[in-house]
């Protein structure tokens, strides 16, 4: 099968008002150009600098999105073009993107990453952590950074049952915070190659799928 292919494959499979994010990290600028050729316009990077050289080579109406930990020195190479990093997992960066976006008179949506999964290595928030920051209010403050959501990454295991507590989890973190943001916190990301067709069952709105379009990465 070809990316097209594979696309239109995925695309059958999601409801009406998922949002697909093709994870095109390590994958060469040819071969997202394909995907945008068959209709794609989401792309989720996880590194800036291979991010600001494939944003620089491609169609300008392609929506950018940071996906992978972002260390905050680096916040200003994508902070001109990105339209979403879904992978927030600190104050520091926060207020880093808030300062990088005011200088660029944008505002840039952001996804809060929880830590729900049963490995320690696994990045984001503790939900507790994240509990002290919001009601410290600080985020508030915060004029052009707009949150839209949560995401997580769901335990790295076979077993079923691990990913559909993880997936339960953020989903009842997702509906516990919206009230203190209102409409424009619509998105809960969950969802990979591998298991996102379980995180629809969860009420994912926006999966992240790269080996399934893309095929294998060679790292
Ligand atoms: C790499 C990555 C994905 C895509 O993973 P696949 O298994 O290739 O679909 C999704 N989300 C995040 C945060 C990633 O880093």
């Amino acid at each position: 099968m070809n990316i097209k292919e594979r696309l239109d494959r995925i695309k059958a499979t999601l409801p009406e008002g998922v949002k697909l994010v093709a994870v095109s990290k390590f994958h060469p600028a040819e071969r997202l150009q394909e995907a945008y050729d068959a209709g794609q316009r989401i792309f989720g990077e996880s590194r800036p600098q291979e991010m600001t050289a494939k944003y620089e080579v491609l169609p300008k109406d392609i929506c950018w999105h940071m996906i992978g930990h972002l260390q905050t020195n680096k916040v200003k190479y994508i902070a001109p073009f990105v339209s979403m990093i879904s992978s927030v997992d600190s104050e520091r960066l926060i207020e880093e993107i808030e300062k990088q976006a005011a200088k660029h008179n944008r505002t840039i949506d952001i996804l809060l990453e929880v830590h729900v999964a049963q490995e320690e290595s696994k990045s984001g928030w503790a939900k507790e952590e994240l509990d002290a920051y919001l009601a410290s209010g600080k985020l508030q403050t915060m004029e052009h950074v707009r949150v839209r959501g949560v995401m997580t990454i769901a335990s790295n295991t076979d077993d079923e049952a691990i990913i559909r507590s993880d997936f339960e989890r953020i989903r009842a973190i997702f509906e516990e915070l919206k009230p203190q943001f209102g409409a424009r916190f619509d998105t809960l990301s969950i969802g990979m190659s591998d298991d996102y067709p379980i995180a629809l069952e969860y009420g994912s709105n926006m999966v992240r799928i790269g080996t399934a379009i893309f095929g294998a990465r060679e790292y």
